[in-house]
């Protein structure tokens, strides 16, 4: 059951990377919490987690590490409670898609 399952995935990835290797897809680039407030420029939580990444040089695992306690931002910042070998899975894969054709993440 277990294995069937692992199969239909893998094919399914397979099928997926395929298409995206012959142009039949096209990759999607993850936006920067900049980028999407831009984007949304209503939103209010769009803004914070821009205004964070940008004070953080933008970096996010900079932002979880943040001690400026006395900052009005401080207890609504963005990714606070992600764990910090999360986050950097999180940039490392992000930076992986944005920086090669590679399609192994899909993997
Ligand atoms: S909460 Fe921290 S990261 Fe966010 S703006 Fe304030 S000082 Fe910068």
């Amino acid at each position: 059951m277990e294995t069937d399952k692992k199969l239909k995935l893998e094919a399914a990835r397979k099928a997926y990377t395929d298409k995206i290797k012959s142009g039949e897809l096209q990759r999607v680039i993850p936006l920067d919490p900049i980028e999407k407030a831009k984007k949304n420029p209503k939103s209010l939580r769009a803004a914070i987690n821009a205004k964070c990444y940008e004070c953080s040089c933008y970096e996010r695992i900079e932002v979880t590490k943040c001690t400026a306690k006395d900052c009005p931002l401080y207890d609504i910042r963005p990714w606070q409670r992600e764990q910090e070998e999360t986050v950097w899975r999180i940039i490392l894969n992000e930076r992986n898609r944005i920086s090669s054709d590679d399609t192994s993440y899909l993997l």
